[in-house]
């Protein structure tokens, strides 16, 4: 069922790609967006602005175009039988939120208990930076991990923390610049025993 929905969700992806405006209508859309500002979109110091968006969305939004469970797929075996915790800490990212599109800076914290075989470590922050780059809220991105790492390594647990600031609230409407928020999401034996999540807790709160 699961993998289901997500084939499905593949499925409208890759359709919402294609239907995808191109570069012209993507720089009128951003001139439109400076007139109403209240500047002058032709004026010299503004006239490539609308082709550097452009740009600039192109890289905030890169993880529309990857497969994160694709990031998982290698894995070694050859680990001696190892099956303690394996976290990967302090992953900083950025991304944007998906009712301001306002920056949404933070770190994540990645763990899983390995059941007979291991992925890349890197992989892990690959999989963090593809979901950081689309239009998020942080409890969807935290679940999103969560569900992908424990669907594709099929492990003994994971566990997620994300801690974030929102720009959409710290630097506009409630202006609240110190708070951020955290988000997590315990699978499998994170979730069962509470040691195992206590001493995952420990290493990032
Ligand atoms: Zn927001």
């Amino acid at each position: 069922m699961m993998s289901n929905v997500r084939a499905l969700d593949r499925v409208k992806l890759v359709r919402a790609i294609s239907d995808r405006p191109n570069r012209a209508e993507v720089e009128a859309a951003f001139r439109t967006i400076i007139q109403w500002t209240g500047d002058d979109p032709s004026r010299d110091g503004l006239i490539e602005t609308p082709a550097r968006m452009a740009r600039a969305f192109e890289e905030f939004f890169v993880g529309y175009s990857q497969d994160p469970a694709q990031i998982l797929q290698k894995t070694f075996e050859e680990i001696e039988g190892y099956d303690e915790m394996i976290a990967l800490r302090g992953i900083r990212f950025e991304s944007h939120c998906e009712h301001h599109m306002a920056p949404i800076i933070g770190q994540a914290w990645v763990a899983y208990v390995p059941s007979g075989r291991v992925v890349g470590i890197s992989k892990l922050a690959r999989v963090v930076e593809v979901y950081a780059r689309r239009l998020q809220i942080q409890e969807k991105m935290t679940a999103q991990i969560a569900n992908t790492i424990n669907d594709v390594l099929k492990p003994q647990g994971v566990g997620v923390i994300i801690k974030a600031s929102h720009h959409c609230m710290t630097t506009r409407g409630v202006h609240k610049p110190d708070s951020d928020l955290v988000t997590s999401r315990m699978l499998g034996c994170f979730r069962d025993n509470s040691l195992s999540r206590q001493e995952f807790l420990s290493m990032a709160v």
